[in-house]
């Protein structure tokens, strides 16, 4: 799951970035408003991190123009005092969650795992399939019960494929879900991680099937 975080404030941004790459995420950060708007364009994230003020475009018409685009992208703001006019402002443009700095990073996290779950249409913290579970929460796959050893890509793969069961997967969106913009990862990479992934899932019930120059699907086994 990709986070942007738009914090002009870099010491926090570090912490932020920190603190939940640490969590398995991917995160990107940028220090002003223009910057975070042209990134929102590509509609890679799953969250979006977002301060109020910014140089060259606050926090406010960042929200506003993506909420223009018809995005329904998870929004939760940080906001450098407590405002009561201002969190109203920031909930009616349709922010869904607001942090007062300074917070703790144990609450940021705890805020992000909830929305993230509620992005993807999930309340439910256990999405099943097969003896396939995976607790979106903890971020951990279990078989029958017991703990599956995932790598953090492998646990990336396997959360992007479960949310979009039964859907095409290209190996562009698991790159774009797994890294940040700073680093290179090839498609080779994500073979491997798939290739890996699949010997894990032996006998579960559900696997990963590959659909040649698309990418690939979560499934239910069947031969
Ligand atoms: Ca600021």
């Amino acid at each position: 799951m990709r986070i942007l975080i738009t914090e002009d404030d870099a010491a926090l941004a570090e912490a932020l970035q920190f603190s939940l790459k640490q969590s398995g995420y991917a995160v990107d950060w940028v220090s002003n408003g223009a910057a975070a708007d042209e990134a929102l364009k590509g509609d890679v994230f799953g969250l979006l991190i977002l301060d109020l003020g910014l140089p060259k475009l606050d926090g406010f018409e960042v929200l506003r123009r993506l909420r223009r685009r018809n995005s329904g992208l998870p929004v939760l703001i940080l906001s450098g005092r407590e405002d009561p006019e201002e969190k109203v402002l920031g909930l009616d443009l349709g922010a869904d969650d607001y942090l007062v700095k300074p917070f703790s990073l144990n609450e940021l996290r705890a805020r992000v795992r909830a929305l993230l779950r509620r992005g993807q249409g999930n309340a439910v913290a256990l999405v099943s399939y097969g003896g396939l579970s995976f607790d979106t929460v903890g971020r951990v796959a279990s078989i029958d019960g017991r703990a599956l050893t995932l790598s953090v890509q492998e646990t990336g793969v396997l959360e992007t494929l479960l949310a979009r069961f039964g859907r095409v997967v290209s190996k562009e969106q698991l790159v774009e879900q797994l890294y940040s913009y700073d680093k290179e990862v090839s498609h080779n990479a994500i073979e491997v991680y798939v290739h890996r992934l699949r010997k894990k899932l032996a006998g579960v019930g559900v696997t990963v099937r590959t659909l040649y120059g698309r990418g690939y699907l979560l499934d239910y086994f069947n031969s």
